[in-house]
């Protein structure tokens, strides 16, 4: 199940939310702590003003919600609230068992035993779920993993605990997987919220739409995108939709990772098919691949890795997905020497892409040893970032690879100006028009955006995903 932990002051109002998010959902969880008091004292209506199975839950501030009152008090609001025709009610693991367990029993309503970790996860995770479940109907553990080892346990969960009616989460932004995820951990259900009542909560919307959550079953093939950050990702909404349409029972997911020796090991827990690699990790994957192509070893990085019989193959879908939207002008000499702004892991790619396409290249950058140290493997120039005013009009196409620009509006060579004649391209996708192309714009220059990349990238890694091309009708809006 999807359930939408409702966070609205009124009953009126998580009646709207949950209306809104109806066809995404199977349960809501009406939280009595964020209502006002006076609705509280009505929250044995709610059941009967929604047609979908109802948890009742009151959290304390040492649990992550917001009743700060006494124990007496709370207890006294859920028992009454316990009136009410509720699917579930949630109780502490340390409550002791109280009229609150009998009322339960009396009317119907499943207990859920919950237990909280807002700081990491306990080493006897998987006891301590054996004995809430003792102590209710189902077990739920939510814990806030600290780094990708933590999210292998609870990916264990479902070996370790099977049959052991559970909900199991990890808060936290190494907990998204989990959550996109959570039948393949043996839980019951995933929580979503418009307004992230817990850390890491995903919308119900792409839970259900972008995902498919509730739908993975042991057979469905999982893939997914490794970096840190990654949360924010566009890759998902480029593989699910394209796996949709291709009818192949897969998921793409984001997992956000520290270490990626030990995300191999749980690549192969989770059967994985193959994933996407972002920064930092495009050159530390190498170490673990068996089998790279041609252009990973030139270039020396990777961005994506699949499985084949045996071993980890190493690809790079960068170097032909920049290289697309601009090839036919480079084959009809149109680009014949190019400016790099940056000298970042991506600029690897676009560098050696233009000098093996016989294009004249000087780099950029703000730190010269870096763009040195391409230079080198490259055969081409470079200089400051500071000296950009002195190739005004010396170029046919400028690339922006620097990450100035992302999330905001601010370019790395503030103040250049374009002839008009020049092809700017930015590799930064987020936002669409950047102030790099802006600036571009204003002088007449052809533009390309960092979303053409992202798409033509993300196309190759799904072919190598999938054997398949990429559906052609379908363009998601990165
Ligand atoms: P990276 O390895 O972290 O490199 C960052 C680059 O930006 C370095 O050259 C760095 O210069 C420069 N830089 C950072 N802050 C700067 C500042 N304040 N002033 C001047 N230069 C600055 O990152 P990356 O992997 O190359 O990625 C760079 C950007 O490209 C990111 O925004 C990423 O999202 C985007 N990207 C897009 C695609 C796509 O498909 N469209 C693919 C890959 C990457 P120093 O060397 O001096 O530190």
């Amino acid at each position: 199940m999807i359930c939408l932990t409702l966070s609205d002051p009124t009953l009126e109002e998580c009646v709207k939310t949950t209306q809104k998010n109806r066809a995404w959902i199977e349960a809501v969880e009406l939280r009595l702590d964020y209502l006002t008091p006076e609705e509280r004292e009505n929250a044995c209506r709610f059941p009967s003003m929604v047609e979908i199975p109802v948890i009742c839950t009151h959290r304390r501030v040492q649990d992550g919600g917001k009743f700060s009152g006494s124990e007496k008090q709370r207890k006294a609001e859920l028992l009454k609230a316990l009136d009410g025709n509720f699917a579930y009610v949630d109780i502490e693991e340390d409550v002791k068992k109280c009229e609150l367990d009998e009322k339960a029993r009396s009317k119907g309503i499943k207990i859920i035993r919950s237990y909280h970790d807002f700081s990491g996860i306990p080493n006897d995770i998987y006891s301590r779920v054996l004995t809430l479940k003792k102590r209710g109907d189902i077990a739920k553990i939510a814990v806030t993993p600290q780094g990708i080892l933590d999210t292998i346990t609870l990916f264990n969960a479902e070996k370790e605990l099977k049959d052991v009616p559970k909900i199991i989460i990890g808060m936290g932004p190494y907990g998204v997987a989990t959550r996109i995820l959570y039948r393949r951990m043996g839980s019951i259900l995933t929580f979503a919220s418009d307004s992230e009542a817990a850390p890491g909560q995903l919308k119900a919307r792409d839970l259900k739409e972008l995902y498919h959550a509730d739908e993975v079953n042991e057979r469905t093939a999982i893939y997914g995108i490794i970096g840190n950050p990654v949360n924010h990702s566009a890759s998902p909404l480029i593989h699910n939709p394209g796996f949709r349409a291709i009818k192949y029972n897969a998921i793409y997911v984001p997992f956000l990772v520290d270490n990626a020796r030990a995300f191999f090991a749980l690549a192969e827990n989770l059967r994985m098919r193959g994933f996407s690699v972002t920064v930092p990790h495009k050159v530390e994957v190498l170490s673990y691949l068996g089998n790279i192509t041609r252009e990973v070893k030139q270039i020396g990085s990777c961005n994506t890795v699949v499985r084949t019989p045996g071993l980890w193959k190493g690809m790079n879908t960068d170097y032909y997905g920049f290289l697309i939207p601009i090839l036919p002008d480079i084959e009809s000499g149109r680009i014949k020497n190019a400016l790099v702004i940056g000298a970042g892991g991506a600029s690897y790619a676009i560098v050696w892409a233009l000098r093996n396409w016989g294009v004249k290249v000087t780099i950029l950058n703000r730190t010269l040893s870096h763009a040195e140290k391409i230079a080198k493997i490259n055969i081409c120039s470079f200089d400051s970032l500071e000296n950009a005013a002195n190739y005004e009009g010396q170029v046919d196409l400028i690339v922006q690879t620097t990450s100035v620009g992302l999330n905001t509006f601010e370019s790395p060579i503030e103040g250049f100006r374009f002839t008009g004649k020049e092809i700017a391209y930015d590799i930064v996708y987020k936002p669409h028009m950047t102030k790099f192309l802006s600036d571009a714009k204003a002088a007449g220059c052809t533009l390309h955006f960092g979303d053409e990349m992202l798409f033509e990238q993300g196309k190759l890694q799904f072919e190598a995903f999938t054997g398949y091309h990429y559906p052609r009708n379908l363009k998601p809006e990165l």
